[in-house]
């Protein structure tokens, strides 16, 4: 089956695994930079074009947009989506998933456990609002940002005053949750593929700092879910639409809560931590999917 894997850099491991591992299986795989796609669009004909010649017969494309080009990112995407080629994870959900805010709102509608978040825009109501989410400490966070940046622990009330006006000041989105103290600066990052968790890490931060992304300096192991933390990554993948994602979630005495639902979620650490081939999980099932989507568009 012929793949490609979007992604702006070859060279990343992400996208070398998925490369292998698609190879390895005995597809045709190549890595398709989506800001050298470019498209035609006319009623009910859809054209792809790379480095001046045209895309077909494509069965399925896996994508690994970064945040940075999330726009023309999920345009492609959408573009190879109307030609009938499979994705894991939709141009929409993809979209859904860079907003933080947007993704809290939906998973707490299904009753899926996070920290308690507020948000607001005026400053004359940052008092009432921080009021709402009790007594600090608070993490302010920028709602696009991502890998622990933009995230801030604020230990008393003229903490989060500052650090709200700051980014207001810079006109930036963001929220403001209840800290998990009892997490340690720990947190699990669940790979979900499908209906499956296939591999899960418990990353620490390291000493003098909450955040344990390993872009901070956190360590990763390999770590045992509980079946309800399986079950809460997998329903909180199902709730943004995600086929394949990285969702985080911290050990609270109420439970897992989820912090993010990652839509690209990075090999590296995880099979790494767990030594498990992770891509050739997902290569597996979008195989998977693409062969049932074929034999659907085959039978229409
Ligand atoms: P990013 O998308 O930038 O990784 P996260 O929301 O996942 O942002 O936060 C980064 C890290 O900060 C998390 O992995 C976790 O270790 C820590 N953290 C985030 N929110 C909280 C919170 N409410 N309480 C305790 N720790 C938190
Ligand atoms: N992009 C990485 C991921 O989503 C971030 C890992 C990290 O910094 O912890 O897996």
């Amino acid at each position: 089956m012929k793949l490609a894997i979007l992604s702006r850099n070859s060279k990343l491991y992400s996208t070398q695994r998925l490369l292998e591992a698609a190879r390895a299986q005995g597809h045709t795989a190549r890595v398709l930079d989506p800001l050298r796609c470019y498209m035609g669009i006319a009623p009910g004909a859809f054209e792809m074009h790379y480095r001046g010649r045209g895309l077909a017969n494509y069965a399925a494309v896996v994508p690994r947009i970064g945040a940075s080009v999330t726009f023309y990112g999920t345009a492609v995407l959408r573009q190879f989506e109307m030609m009938g080629v499979y994705t894991p994870n939709g141009s929409d959900a993809i979209l859904r998933a860079r907003d933080k805010l947007r993704c809290h709102q939906m998973l707490a509608r299904q009753g899926i456990g996070l920290p308690r978040t507020v948000f607001g825009d005026n400053p004359d109501d940052t008092q009432d609002l921080l009021r709402m989410l009790g007594k600090p400490p608070h993490v302010i966070k920028l709602n696009e940002g991502s890998q622990g940046t933009g995230v801030i622990l604020a230990e008393t009330p003229q903490a989060s005053r500052s650090v709200i006006e700051a980014f207001r000041g810079l006109y930036a989105n963001f929220l403001v949750q209840e800290f998990i103290g009892e997490a340690k600066g720990a947190d699990v990052r669940c790979f979900v593929v499908g209906s499956e968790v296939v591999a899960a890490m418990r990353r620490q931060a390291k000493r003098g700092e909450f955040r344990s992304n390993l872009h901070r300096g956190g360590t990763a192991k390999a770590v045992e879910l509980t079946d309800v933390e399986r079950e809460t990554a997998i329903r909180a993948a199902k709730v943004m639409g995600l086929n394949i994602a990285g969702v985080d979630l911290l050990r609270s005495r109420r439970g897992p809560l989820v912090l993010e639902v990652n839509s690209s979620p990075g090999l590296e650490g995880i099979e790494g931590a767990t030594g498990l081939d992770v891509a050739g999980k997902i290569i597996d099932y979008v195989a998977m999917r693409a062969r049932r989507q074929r034999r659907a568009q085959a039978a229409a």
